[in-house]
């Protein structure tokens, strides 16, 4: 069988595209050039937009028994606690945003139940299988990879880079990594066992500068603190003496380190996100700070984004970097002022708002995105499709029901329902009609933004059957 699509990098970028392009039924492989899974928690907070994703791609229930939101945290001064505070407060689902808070799982949780979902779908994650060399042409890419010292040439339509910062992919695509590593702004990150505290909270010590924080789902703490000056490996003794030092008590004991990193500020991003055949996704296409959790959630957000395009014509991939390149620029804009607050010493600066939820992210005046309305209504060409809860013969059904699984949603909005297909859902409190006007037609993407509005049904069957998109239906 013809491999269409070589994915390189099986972080979450990576296993998010797998997924997505196993439901389509397009031909890949993932490999993953490291001889076992990553254990850290890195990105361990989802955006409502991420969850949303999730939801879509059949593991939102698994995520949300993962994990939980941001613990309270006690701010302590040697002894004595001197504030509590939480990074997001949690607040309530609206009719639009069924998902509004900040989720915690550890990375490593977000990426095994990918994997399962993978497996589910009929694909698997190739480990030990390094991507070293490719050349392209216009039909496709020769692709060298190597296991256990062994080449193998591939031969495919596209090649995906999904493989981190560092980038093989990029790098070899003769595609620049545009910004900056300030040396000078550093963390310590630990995954680590600890006794004596208790994990409903995290920890936080003004003097000596240290937080506990509980990884949600596990028995783990991630310790954050400044790295050892001298340069020295970050070990259990080490930590032990930063965590004496900060509290002053003797029962906080650290038993195992799991994973530990020094992380410097990067600031980056690719001068293209696409060059002929070969694209970039996630860390690969960009990197951004932690402050302001968006690097694994803008990954997700650019492989659900390609997905669909994958298995769609050539025309139709090429408006992949059209419309992600302008969202890296602002999101690594947004993570860069977090960052900044933090280094002046902004105690506000964790405090994660709707700004950072990526849900007001859109491709409005993109390449696929039309208004054709006579009266513009409230969601515009290129927005996210908002929820709206409806029934359904008597039965409560959600729009994100309609929008679930791979293919367009045409919604026809009238009279207080919402005809999608075979299907009326009854707009019974209205929130349809606040979300997308009360008359006409709204065109959901694969991926949940909005292609078209019109208030003419043959716009509707014109916009799909346009070259570029009829064989992505
Ligand atoms: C300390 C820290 C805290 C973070 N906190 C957050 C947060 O709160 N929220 C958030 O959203 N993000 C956070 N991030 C960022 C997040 O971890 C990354 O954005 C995310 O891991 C990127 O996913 P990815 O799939 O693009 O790449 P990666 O996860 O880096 O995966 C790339 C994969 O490619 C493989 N690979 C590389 N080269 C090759 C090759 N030549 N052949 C085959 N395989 C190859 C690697 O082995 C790796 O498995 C944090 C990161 C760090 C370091």
């Amino acid at each position: 069988m013809n491999l269409q699509v070589l994915i390189v990098g099986a972080g979450p970028a990576g296993l998010v595209l797998a997924c997505d392009l196993a439901r389509r039924g397009v031909t890949a492989r993932l490999v993953d050039k490291a001889p076992s899974y990553f254990l850290g928690s890195r990105g361990d907070g989802l955006q409502p937009r991420t969850l949303e994703v999730f939801d879509d791609l059949g593991v939102l229930d698994a995520i949300l028994e993962a994990g939980g939101t941001a613990p309270l945290t006690r701010v302590y001064d040697g002894a004595e606690v001197v504030a509590e505070m939480r990074m997001a407060e949690p607040t309530e689902p609206t009719p639009d945003v069924p998902y509004p808070n900040l989720w915690f799982v550890p990375q490593f949780r977000t990426e095994e139940i990918l994997r399962a979902r993978l497996v589910e779908l009929g694909g698997r994650v190739e480990l030990a299988t390094e991507l070293v060399a490719f050349t392209q042409d216009a039909d496709g890419v020769t692709a060298t990879l190597r296991h256990d010292g062994v080449d193998e040439v591939v031969r495919v339509d596209y090649l995906v880079g999904a493989d981190g910062g560092k980038s093989t992919v990029r790098k070899q695509a003769g595609i620049e990594f545009v910004g900056d590593t300030d040396e000078t702004i550093t963390a310590m990150l630990a995954d680590v066992r600890v006794d004596g505290l208790d994990p409903a909270y995290g920890y936080a010590w003004v003097t000596g500068g240290i937080a506990l924080s509980p990884l949600a789902g596990t028995d783990l703490f991630t310790l954050t603190g400044q790295p050892p000056a001298d340069g020295s490996p970050v070990t259990s003794e080490l930590l032990q003496g930063l965590v004496d030092d900060a509290s002053g008590r003797t029962d906080i004991r650290i038993r195992e380190v799991v994973w530990a990193t020094v992380w410097r500020a990067n600031v980056r991003v690719a001068s293209r996100f696409q060059e002929g055949r070969v694209l970039l996704v996630g860390d690969a296409a960009q990197v951004c700070p932690p402050t302001g959790g968006q690097g694994l959630n803008t990954g997700v957000q650019d492989s659900y984004n390609l997905g669909w395009k994958l298995a769609g014509p050539r025309e139709l991939v090429d408006t992949y970097a059209a419309e992600r390149e302008p969202i890296a620029r602002g999101v690594l804009d947004l993570a860069a002022r977090a960052l900044r607050r933090h280094v002046d010493g902004d105690e506000d600066a964790h405090q994660r708002g709707a700004e950072f939820h990526q849900l007001a992210l859109n491709y409005r005046g993109g390449p696929l995105s039309r208004d054709d309305r006579s009266t513009p209504g409230p969601v515009r060409a290129g927005d996210r499709a908002p929820d709206a809860p409806c029934q359904e013969d008597g039965e409560p059904v959600r729009l994100f029901d309609l929008f679930r699984g791979p293919g367009w949603t045409v919604l026809e909005l009238r009279d207080g329902e919402v005809i999608a297909g075979d299907r009326t859902l009854l707009d019974v409190d209205g929130h349809a009609r606040a979300a997308y006007g009360a008359e006409g037609f709204v065109l959901v993407r694969p991926d949940g933004y909005i292609g078209l509005t019109t208030d003419d049904r043959d716009a509707v069957g014109e916009y799909l059957e346009a070259g570029t998109l009829a064989v992505s239906r």
